[in-house]
C-alpha cells in the first residue's frame, strides 16, 4: 500500500468510528503492514485512544496516539476552553506528519462529525483537507441514514467526495430501511464505495468482517 493518512469520520458522534479504526488497524497488522494510529483530541474520556492502543498492540504511547485531551463530556473546542486550552490545526498536523513520519499508513480518527469543532481554528474537515488525507466516513446503517451520509459527502471538498469511502454500521437486526439504505447509496454512489460492517466485539473473533473490510481497503488503494 502507497504510504497516506486514512481519515475516519463520521455522520455524528457515537457511530463507529473508533471499531472502524481499530479494526483497521488489526487489519493492517494482520497483513504485516507498518501501521500508526492518531486520535488527536478526546474529551470526556480517552477510550477511544486507549482502544486504539490496545489494537496497536503497544507500538504507540496512549499520548503518541492522543495528544490532546480535556476532561468535559462536549465538543473537544468546547472542553478546551473550559479548561482554557487551545488546541490549533498547525499543532495538530505537525503531530500527524510526525506520525506519518514512522508509519506507512496512518489511521486518522476524528471526534464527533465532519464539522464538529476540533479545536479554535478547525474541524475534521479542515484537518482532512491539511493531510490530504482519504475520507471514510461512517454512519449507522438505519432509518435516516441517507440523508446524514449525502449531507456529509456534500459538506466535503468537491475533489475529495468523489473519492470517499462510505461505511454503513450495521444493526443487530437487518430491516427494510437498512438494506434498502444500502442499495440505494450503491447506486448513487456507485458499488465500491458503499461498504457495511457487521456488527462485533472489536477484542474478539473478527471473522465476520475480514471480506468487507478487504474490500474497503482495496477501494482505499490497496
Ligand atoms: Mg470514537
Amino acid at each position: 500500500m502507497k504510504p497516506r493518512i486514512l481519515f475516519i469520520t463520521g455522520t455524528d458522534t457515537g457511530v463507529g468510528k473508533t471499531v472502524l479504526a481499530a479494526l483497521l488497524v488489526r487489519h493492517f497488522r494482520g497483513r504485516g503492514i507498518s501501521v500508526g494510529a492518531f486520535k488527536p483530541v478526546c474529551s470526556g474520556g480517552r477510550d477511544d485512544a486507549e482502544t486504539l492502543h490496545a489494537a496497536l498492540g503497544g507500538t504507540l504511547t496512549l499520548d503518541e496516539i492522543n495528544p490532546w485531551h480535556f476532561r468535559a463530556a462536549v465538543s473537544p473546542l468546547l472542553a478546551a476552553r473550559a479548561e482554557r486550552r487551545k488546541v490549533t490545526l498547525t499543532q495538530v498536523v505537525t503531530a500527524a506528519r510526525r506520525l506519518q513520519q514512522r508509519f506507512p499508513v496512518l489511521i486518522v480518527e476524528g471526534a464527533g462529525g465532519l464539522l464538529s469543532p476540533l479545536g479554535e481554528d478547525f474541524d475534521s474537515r479542515d484537518l482532512i483537507k491539511a493531510l490530504r488525507a482519504a475520507p471514510v466516513v461512517v454512519a449507522p446503517n438505519r432509518l435516516g441514514a441517507i440523508n446524514q451520509v449525502l449531507l456529509t459527502l456534500a459538506a466535503l471538498p468537491g475533489s475529495l467526495a468523489p473519492k470517499t469511502q462510505v461505511v454503513l454500521m450495521a444493526p443487530a437486526k437487518p430491516d427494510a430501511a437498512s438494506r434498502g439504505n444500502l442499495k440505494f447509496l450503491r447506486e448513487k454512489l456507485g458499488p465500491p464505495r458503499v461498504h457495511e460492517l457487521p456488527q462485533i466485539n472489536v477484542s474478539g473473533p473478527n471473522q465476520p468482517v475480514i471480506k468487507p473490510l478487504a474490500a474497503l481497503v482495496k477501494s482505499l488503494g490497496g
